[in-house]
């Protein structure tokens, strides 16, 4: 069969959340996502606003992709960055190290209360993932005795793990992988994920709930044969692909319990979700499950570096240093020192003004007036999240909860709206992943040293663009 008879049997969802502007023919030599087409130019930003060159100043509910934990502009982190570009800008982690990498791996890695052993600092998320894999499948080869059989990951459908093949394979997200699809890695399974929305069955308690879905890895370990499994990957709060989804409490420590009987590893993704976004500094703080690897991102840089990274448990780290004493892995910029300053500020800054304490309450502060204003609204479905990081699914008939059309980009069009002048304010949008199944939704995931009139102001505008847009529609 061909590649494009491979693509063309499933639906291909375009997956819109990079772009969102005006559809304004261009002359950019730059390509963002579309070839004809250009987003309006950021001129400036500060604190939760950016400022576009049209002069609107934009409302960052999102902070970009998740990412802007402190807001923009933090003079601290500017300086930190500029002491180090003075002190040392690049130098190959091949060969040495840098006092800013080491002084972040050890702000992370004490982070922890002493869980993980060990940080290693790439550029992105999807490297984090990529390099994961590699870890995942070198730890088994250093195991005494060798597994070299444990070549499979078991991840979940409804997931995204990054833009590389390595973390595009892993993950779930149907429209993102469509046109790939043929070359993707066979060796990545897929289970269902935790969404007490969509996947609880009528009159189903939490514990049977979750009884069924750690029954369900256990057979695909069975299917697979659980000696072949390195890994089980899952996002403790499910992202790009659903929309801010926790799991349902005693989730994750039955998934834990599968991963022990079969010996396989237990990675969560919390580029999204972690370094403070979910409410604690790590989101399996809340789950009483400490994963053996643990990929950090977003968050971890606030957007004033290009940063992300791994952090990885004693149980690796220890068969690393009985066997070979080295991760054969690496990247040019990989512990890019002012990537690495960067972040550090960035995480002191958190830790020294209480900033993840701050989220957890302007988190239940956004939950509150979220459901006030929004939850009888007929096309909201769901209101979920942790910390601040609160996803609104958008479906066509809220008592059937069928969802819209993903044709018909409601949440893309929703983000637009949202980016009128008499909104002003920056909604993330996504679309169902699982066939169409999961529904439209929009992500809020403001600075973490937001206040509580920002909190109203987001909320205000929010139920504001969405009243209008469905209005508009009816
Ligand atoms: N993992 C998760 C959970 C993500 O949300 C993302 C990006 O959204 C990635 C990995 C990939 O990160 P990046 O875009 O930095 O490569």
């Amino acid at each position: 069969m061909s590649p494009s008879a491979v693509v063309n049997k499933r639906a291909v969802v375009v997956e819109p959340e990079t772009t969102g502007h005006k559809n304004v023919k261009t002359k950019s030599v730059l390509l963002h996502r579309h070839i004809h087409y250009e987003p309006s130019t950021v001129v400036a930003a500060k604190g939760n606003y950016v400022e576009l060159n049209s002069g609107q100043k934009i409302l960052d509910a999102t902070g970009g992709a998740a990412v802007s934990c402190l807001g923009h502009g933090n003079q601290r982190v500017k300086e930190a960055i500029n002491r180090q570009l003075d002190q040392v800008a690049y130098c190959a982690s091949l060969f040495f190290g840098s006092s800013a990498g080491e002084a972040l791996a050890k702000e992370l890695v004490d982070g922890t209360n002493g869980q993980m052993a060990r940080a290693y600092i790439v550029c992105s998320g999807s490297e984090a993932m990529e390099a994961t894999m590699k870890l995942a499948r070198q730890y088994f080869l250093e195991c005494a005795p060798a597994q070299p059989e444990r070549v499979n990951f078991i991840a979940r459908k409804e997931s995204y793990h990054g833009t590389t093949l390595g973390g595009l394979s892993m993950s779930g997200h149907v429209g993102r992988r469509a046109l790939f699809e043929p070359m993707l890695l066979g060796n990545v399974s897929r289970v269902s994920a935790c969404n007490a929305y969509r996947g609880m069955k009528e009159g189903e308690s939490t514990k049977e709930y979750v009884a069924r879905l750690a029954q369900e890895l256990d057979d695909e370990f069975v299917r697979l044969g659980p000696q072949t499994v390195c890994a089980f990957v899952a996002e403790p709060v499910v992202g790009a692909a659903l929309g801010c989804v926790p799991a349902v409490p005693g989730y994750f420590q039955a998934m834990k319990a599968v991963c022990d009987k079969y010996g396989a590893l237990l990675v969560f993704d919390e580029v999204m979700s972690g370094m403070g976004r979910s409410g604690t500094l790590h989101a399996w703080e809340q789950e009483g499950v400490v994963p053996d690897i643990e990929t950090i991102g977003k968050g971890l840089g606030g957007g004033y570096a290009a940063v992300a990274g791994l952090l990885i448990g004693h149980r690796v780290i220890h068969v690393l240093d009985k066997g070979t004493g080295a991760f054969s892995h690496g990247h040019t910029y990989q512990g890019h020192p002012v990537a690495c300053a960067a972040a550090l500020e960035v995480q002191r800054i958190v830790r020294e003004e209480g900033l993840v304490e701050n989220a957890r309450r302007m988190g239940e502060v956004l939950e509150k007036q979220l459901k006030e204003r929004l939850s009888s609204h007929p096309n909201v479905g769901d209101i979920r999240g942790r910390g601040l990081f609160w996803g609104i699914e958008l479906v066509r008939d809220k008592a059937t909860k069928e969802p819209f059309d993903p044709k018909d980009g409601i949440a893309m069009a929703l983000h637009e709206k949202g980016l009128e002048p008499k909104h002003s304010i920056s909604l993330y949008p996504g679309t169902g992943t699982v066939d169409g199944k999961s529904g439209d939704h929009i992500m809020l995931a403001p600075a973490y040293n937001t206040t509580e009139a920002d909190i109203t102001l987001i909320v205000d505008r929010t139920t504001a663009a969405i009243e209008d847009f469905f209005a508009q529609r009816s």
